[in-house]
This record gives C-alpha cells, structure tokens and sequence, in this order.
C-alpha cells in the first residue's frame, strides 16, 4: 500500500498543540536520523543543515519514532488530547 493509499484510509482532528515534540538542538548532532526511515507517515525530514523538520498534524500514534530514536529527551512524546488525533476508517 503507499503512502497515499494509506491516507486515504484515515482522518485527523488536528489539535493546536501538539502531541510530540521534536528538539531540534538535539537532532543536528544524530547522524543516524532513524526517524526519518521509521515514521509511517513520513512526518520527519532531513535538512541539509543536518536538522530535521517534523509535522505532527498527520501524526498515525503508533509510537515508533519514540521508541526508535536513539537520543535521550529529542522527542517528547504524548497521545493528542481526547478529541483529536487520528481516526482510522476501514478501506
Ligand atoms: S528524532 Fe531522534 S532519530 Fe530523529 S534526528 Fe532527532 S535524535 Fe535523531
Ligand atoms: S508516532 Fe508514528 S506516525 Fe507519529 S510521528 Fe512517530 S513514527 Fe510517525
């Protein structure tokens, strides 16, 4: 399935504030950038700064890149708040 065809299966409540946060002082010193090949969603890309840039609104929850990441406090990780967040949709 690609990635479209796995957007079109789901719908988002996007809250204002957002459920994971990414430090991004923290991610110019990661040379592995797991995050980037992990996220279903494809939410975090590489910069040619060495930086990375990340967008929760399209966020699925299934957790990976915080269990993935191998640096201490670079992403700060919670469920959106009841109401918002992803709702999957049978295909
Ligand atoms: S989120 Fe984690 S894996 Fe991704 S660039 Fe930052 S430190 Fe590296
Ligand atoms: S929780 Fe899953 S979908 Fe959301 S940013 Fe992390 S890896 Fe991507």
């Amino acid at each position: 399935m690609t990635l479209e065809e796995r957007m079109r299966t789901v719908r988002f409540q996007v809250d204002d504030r957002p459920h994971i946060v990414v430090d991004a002082g923290i991610c110019k010193d990661c040379s592995v950038r797991v995050c980037v090949y992990v996220c279903p969603a494809s939410l975090f890309v590489p910069l040619d700064d060495g930086g990375i840039l990340f967008n929760y609104e399209e966020c699925f929850e299934c957790g990976t890149c915080y269990i993935a990441c191998n640096k201490e406090g670079a992403i700060q990780w919670s469920y959106p708040r009841g109401g918002y967040g992803v709702t999957f949709r049978e295909s």
